[in-house]
């Protein structure tokens, strides 16, 4: 049974150390180890918020390392096409970060490579890795969750990418894209895996449509890992192919039913809370979002993404989140209430009973009871 924890709030330091010391999962890293974390730093300008890894997850993962005695940590990645990663680590805060912690940074698209034969099928036969990352004793991939535009979702499985030279880089777009990211995870192992779910992307990976999750996620295994987030993002593992096509060649499962989520606390209501208005617009039903949660209500907008793009979606529908969120006096048509707060306080056609109900329970059900009207 595959094992990811999960942890909600919007303090991420209190919530990266609650994850660290509940799992106990530093235990056996040794003070003289080499640590190399790498985040995603997909881009290098200034709204990099929703795009790129949060810092604040990062310096308390730096600061859960030090407290262990460990003091080779080392922070690198390389940029997508456009970006460069020591620009980013500079506008995103990780050189500020790197001079209070005595962190190396290194971009990788600097470091030496060494070509590594790939042991599965696929459009390569090797590899080239940045040494930094193949020399390190522990590899913590410190990834963002969101959409991304070729491959549906990005999160632990194409982080690793950024590990390549960009000329590697740019020929995964001209191949099987997903089958050379099956390839390059049968290459290199991350020892742990934290992934920034704070704030994720609806719909690209370099940003347009930032969506709040608050929540971050802890697992060893990327398979197992990038299931979850396909799940919380409103996608079946198994319809994103890099993650089937991990699952078949063995690297580990996409069955949520063999996957042990551990929610360490339940997400934090606000007492009002309206729906983004820019989200309102984006979809044609109604959202009646009053005392929700950021976690629910992210939620619920990447399941209604997947409803639209199914063309499921009318102004028939009014859908509820939050504690206080009751069916509109004039209300028609199909009323649908999100998670367990909104289902107590209103008489839905559908209800969703559950806290939080991922984008992937929300899309289903939805879809289902659409399906059977
Ligand atoms: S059901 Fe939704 S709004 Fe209610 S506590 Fe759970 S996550 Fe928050």
């Amino acid at each position: 049974m595959g094992k990811v924890h999960v942890i909600y709030g919007n303090t991420a330091h209190t919530m990266v150390q609650r994850l660290l010391t509940t799992t106990g999962v530093l235990s056996s890293i040794q003070p003289d180890d080499a640590v190399v974390i790498k985040p995603n730093l997909v881009v290098s300008r200034r709204n990099w918020q929703g795009v790129n890894t949060d810092p604040r997850v990062v310096t308390a993962l730096v600061e859960m390392l030090k407290q262990q005695g460990v003091s080779r940590i080392t922070v690198a990645d390389g940029s997508g096409m456009g970006y460069n990663a020591t620009q980013a680590f500079a506008v995103c805060g990780y050189q500020e970060m790197a001079k209070r912690y005595g962190l190396k940074l290194v971009d990788l698209e600097r470091d030496r490579f060494v070509a590594k034969s790939v042991p599965i099928d696929g459009p390569f036969r090797s590899l080239e890795i940045a040494q930094t990352v193949l020399e390190c004793d522990v590899l913590i991939n410190v990834p963002i969750m969101k959409a991304h535009s070729f491959t549906r979702i990005t999160c632990a499985l194409k982080n690793l990418k950024g590990v390549m030279p960009r000329a590697l880089k740019t020929r995964f777009h001209s191949v099987d894209l997903s089958r050379a990211i099956v390839q390059l995870n049968s290459v290199l192992r991350p020892d742990l895996i934290l992934v920034d779910g704070l704030q994720g992307d609806l719909s690209s990976e370099t940003g347009q449509t930032p969506v709040k999750m608050e929540r971050l996620l802890l697992g060893m295994n990327p398979v197992e890992v990038d299931s979850v987030v396909a799940d919380m993002l409103g996608y079946a593992p198994r319809s994103i192919q890099h993650i089937a096509y991990s699952a078949d060649a063995g690297l580990g499962t996409c069955d949520l039913n063999s996957i042990e989520v551990m929610s360490l606390n339940q997400p934090t209501t606000q007492v009002h809370f309206q729906a983004p208005v820019h989200h309102s617009r984006r979809f044609p039903c109604q959202i009646v979002a009053e005392g929700a949660c950021c976690t629910c209500m992210g939620n619920l907008i990447f399941a209604l993404e997947r409803l639209q793009e199914q063309r499921l979606l009318s102004k028939q529908q009014t859908f509820l989140v939050g504690q206080q969120a009751q069916v509109p006096v004039h209300g028609k048509g199909m009323t649908i209430a999100v998670g367990q707060c909104a289902v107590k306080n209103s008489q839905a056609d559908v209800c969703i009973d559950v806290c939080p109900p991922s984008a992937g329970i929300i899309y289903r059900r939805v879809a289902s009871a659409l399906k059977n009207n």
